[in-house]
């Protein structure tokens, strides 16, 4: 028989590898690097063709880092696989109580974290034309429907025309 890990011991393996993850994503680009697909292969996960990446890539502007919508999958790769690892330790301890509750919210505040450092800042050229753009629109009123754009509250993308997604195909969060 093989002696369980420590619930201790997995916890920490577990913090090394969100920060792991972060880092690799980070470093990477819309369209992937080396370690980030690495990474997404070792997790079972599917690498997205160039051409997808591409496609998403234009959606939302990134100063840097791997597809927010890669993000949120891997990291919730890591949520099923640590919360598997830990069911099988099987301890229900103190502990594991206190672990299990990072597992339960980490995924919305890395993403949070990471939205954060690729978002590039809104410059106040965007926000003019932004405030443009809105003028245009109203003062379009009359001979043109009004095109509601509906935005996520994540990553700010919108939402592609046309569609009624709930789920923001960006960065995997809730347009609403
Ligand atoms: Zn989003």
């Amino acid at each position: 028989m093989t002696p369980q890990p420590s619930v201790s011991k997995l916890s920490e393996a577990f913090a090394l590898r969100r920060v792991a993850v972060m880092q690799t994503a980070l470093e990477s680009s819309a369209q992937g690097s080396d370690a980030w697909n690495r990474l997404l292969a070792e997790l079972g996960l599917a690498v997205p063709a160039a051409k997808v990446r591409e496609q998403l890539a234009l959606r939302q502007p990134l100063k840097k880092g791997a597809l927010p919508v890669e993000v949120r999958h891997v990291l919730e790769r890591l949520q099923t696989i640590t919360r598997k690892t830990l069911s099988d330790a099987a301890v229900g301890d103190e502990t594991s109580a206190a672990f299990e509750k990072t597992l339960e919210h980490f995924v919305e505040e890395d993403m949070t974290l990471y939205l954060k450092a690729v978002r590039p800042a809104a410059s106040p050229k965007s926000i003019f034309a932004t405030a443009k753009a809105t003028t245009k629109k109203y003062g379009d009123m009359n001979t043109k429907a009004v095109v509601e754009i509906v935005r996520c509250k994540s990553c700010g993308a919108a939402r592609p025309e046309g569609t009624d997604l709930r789920v923001c195909d960006f960065c995997g969060g809730n347009f609403f």
